[in-house]
């Protein structure tokens, strides 16, 4: 797997594909996989080419019409000869150009004969076409191997201009001649292969390329998945073991803690009470905790970090606090005061962000610098030079999502290995969870506290209930005359700009436009009913300050109504808001619906949502809506929505890590791979977890891991 393409292929092949595709070794080449298979037969669907697509089509040739050069003299002579062949799909067609074809070319592309034709789309005339396409006809893949072919799939590849997946296929089916399949490297444990019914790794990648059933793809696929589960598994399960060979200071709870629990104007929920044990339980350990807290908006992460800071506290060690914009991070800071009571005075919370003034800040970083301050909050500000700390023993994260992994480890790297908290409102379902957060121990908040007034939700449909689509108005004006603010969102921010925040489900009713601030906005102006209500946009397109002001004035009260995009998802606190309107609900996430809808109600009043659809009824998105209607579990909307997503949107940022590796293996629907990989590696790293008699998946675990595990690692 390690060798160089060039004792296979030749030379100019070989630079082609480490400049295109980075691909220099029969490891790398033979990882290229399929991205699907065409059996003679399939045609591709036309109507999703777009031009400039760089794109291999299945196709069968429907004309083919030369332009003798005799009929084509220009000024300077003969014009080269044109052929344009036009392949269907059965409904569409595409032409093909060619220039001077030779003629053992115009003998293969006959009229009847189907094959693979990959180039960019072009537009000619309003028609599609590709220019100088190259092909392969599958009577030709046929005429080698007949009999291997009878039931024949051809793989059809990633690839890139310059780099034609005939011409991937091509080398890979080259190097597979070439090399001995049952010479390749087994990654996965005997015992691991042969309990799981697994094909030897050589065997499944190239059956993966190059099968000859369907049954032997299928085999091959479940092979490799189990190849990436495993080692991803591993990897995982290496990290996590390598972080408790981390030395971290021990921080035992003490009397700050108790006195805190003492003056807690309510009782913890169960839930609050045994994550706080399991947290408790690691602080008290000598590596770093590394946790993972999901808890949806209003579940009371904040008092259950809270209570970590106070633990850490205890041995005069400090925490910081840090959240992804200057609302959150203020609305933090005042809540953490005001939860701290009189401890205050001891612990001298302070706020670091970058809309201080110099003088403001300065102090702040003074009292973090000296171990005055025990508590620290603040936004991206902290990564800044001019923050340190006399003794951070506590990183915690809020929304960890909106953060990558860099940015977490810089602010970690201003203490001595501290313990690291990451909260997020987001629940992810479990396998996931394994997947991405496989390195964390991760734990739950599901129960709410008691008392707080529930949030109703109701589907409006747009378009059939008009009535009810009126009365939407009039309830936001009803409120806004007690006194309540509203908020109305939409999924773009003008016509056919995105919101960059918004998770849009991937079923994309196409019949009209989507609902956009801008346009909403206006239209709303014009209504009788919503006369004299001050409202405002907010969106992803305006300046980090003016979001600002208009937040602020919203909480302020200065507005009544915000009509905005996905922007106000994160942690908005308005507890006088009691009206969310969002339109065209069917294009969210559900899970982001489910948050969107968690900034109302947040304070005595209870709050209605009203999801606004124009998905006909009983249609696909029409029913999502609807399931969220029905419940306010976030743990079974996300298991629900899971489902639904792509994978980058299930992944967010960790998709950057060891996870955007994964080829065949899919987090959202190989589940059941995925824990039991994850059980086998946990095991195999029990009893051995240096993986001395593993070596293959020792090397390639190395490959993943980051130098000081890497050199953990060799130290055996
Ligand atoms: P989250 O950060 O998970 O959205 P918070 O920690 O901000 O939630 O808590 C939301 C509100 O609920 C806060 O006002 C908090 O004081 C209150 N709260 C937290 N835990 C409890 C509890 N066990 N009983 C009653 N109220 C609680
Ligand atoms: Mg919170």
């Amino acid at each position: 797997m390690e060798r160089p393409l060039d004792a296979f292929l030749a030379e100019p092949t070989v630079k082609k594909f480490k400049k295109h595709l980075s691909i220099e070794t029969v490891g790398d080449l033979l990882w290229h996989l399929p991205r699907r298979h065409y059996r003679r037969g399939d045609l591709t669907d036309f109507s999703e080419l777009a031009v400039e697509d760089f794109v291999t089509v299945a196709a069968r040739i429907a004309s083919v019409q030369t332009i003798d050069p005799q009929q084509r003299y220009g000024p300077r002579g003969r014009k080269p000869s044109r052929t344009v062949i036009t392949i269907s799909d059965g409904a569409r067609s595409l032409d093909l150009v060619f220039f001077n074809m030779p003629q053992w070319q115009r003998e293969k592309l006959r009229v009847g004969e189907s094959g693979l034709f990959s180039g960019t789309v072009s537009s000619f005339n309003k028609k599609l076409q590709l220019a100088h396409p190259e092909w392969e006809v599958f009577d030709d893949l046929d005429s080698s191997k007949q009999e291997s072919w009878a039931e024949g799939l051809v793989p059809v590849y990633p690839a890139k201009k310059g780099l034609t997946s005939i011409a991937i296929r091509k080398a890979i089916g080259k190097v597979l001649e070439l090399i001995d399949v049952d010479q390749i490297p087994e990654l996965l444990p005997d015992a691991v292969r042969s309990e799981e019914g697994l094909l030897p790794f050589g065997r499944a990648l190239a059956a993966y390329h190059v099968p000859t059933t369907e049954e032997e793809f299928a085999a091959a696929t479940t092979s490799l998945k189990w190849r990436e589960a495993m080692l991803l598994q591993t990897y995982l399960v290496t990290m996590r073991e390598f972080n408790k060979q981390i030395a971290s200071t021990m921080r035992p709870a003490g009397e700050l803690l108790s006195r805190f629990d003492r003056q807690l104007p309510f009782e913890l929920t169960d839930d609050q009470q045994r994550v706080g044990e399991a947290i408790g339980a690691d602080l008290l350990r000598a590596h770093p905790m590394n946790r993972l807290v999901q808890g949806e908006v209003g579940s009371g992460k904040t008092v259950v970090a809270l209570r970590a800071m106070l633990q850490v506290a205890q041995s005069g060690g400090q925490s910081v606090m840090l959240a992804p914009t200057e609302v959150l991070a203020s609305q933090h800071f005042t809540s953490i005061v005001n939860q701290l009571g009189k401890l205050a005075q001891e612990l001298h919370p302070v706020l670091i962000t970058g809309q201080q003034t110099a003088g403001e800040r300065r102090k702040a970083a003074l009292a973090a610098a000296s171990g005055q301050s025990r508590i620290i909050v603040g936004t991206h500000a902290l990564f800044s030079d001019k923050t340190s700390f006399a003794d951070l023993g506590l990183v915690v994260i809020d929304e960890q999502h909106r953060f990558g992994v860099r940015q977490r480890e810089a602010l970690r790297s201003k203490g001595i290995s501290p313990h690291t908290l990451l909260l997020t409102a987001t629940p992810i379902p479990r396998t996931v969870a394994m997947t991405a957060f496989g390195d964390l121990d991760v734990s739950e908040l599901r129960t709410m506290p008691a008392g707080r007034a529930a949030i109703e939700t109701f589907v409006v449909q747009q378009d059939q209930q008009p009535a009810h689509f009126h009365r939407v108005w009039s309830r936001i004006a009803e409120d806004v005359a007690r006194g309540r603010q509203a908020f109305v969102v939409c999924p773009a921010i003008a016509p056919g700009e995105v919101e960059k925040s918004s998770q849009l489900a991937d079923e994309q009713p196409t019949r009209f436009a989507m609902a956009d601030v801008e346009t909403t906005l206006l239209n709303m102006r014009t209504l009788s009913a919503l006369d004299g209500i001050r409202m405002a946009p907010l969106t992803g397109a305006m300046s980090s300050d003016d979001k600002e002001r208009t937040m602020r004035a919203y909480a302020g009260g200065e507005l009544d109504l915000l009509v905005a995009t996905t922007v106000i998802e994160v942690g908005v606190n308005v507890p006088n808001a009691t009206v969310m309107v969002v339109m065209d609900a069917e294009r969210f996430g559900l899970s982001q619906l489910h948050q969107l809808r968690g900034r109302v109600g947040r304070g005595e009043h209870g709050g209605l949502c009203l999801l606004v659809t124009r998905a006909a009824p009983g249609s696909a998105a029409d029913d999502r809506v609807t399931a969220l209607a029905q419940t306010t579990d976030g743990f079974e909307i996300a298991e629900f929505d899971l489902a639904q997503r792509r994978e980058g949107d299930v992944l967010g940022q960790r998709q950057s890590g060891a996870v955007s590796s994964l080829r065949v293996l899919q987090v959202t629907s190989d589940r059941d791979i995925i824990v039991r990989a994850r059980k086998a590696a946990e095991h195999l790293i029990e009893r051995d977890p240096r993986l001395q008699h593993h070596d293959v998946l020792r090397n390639s675990v190395k490959d993943r891991l980051d130098p000081d595990a890497r050199a953990a690692l060799h130290a055996s």
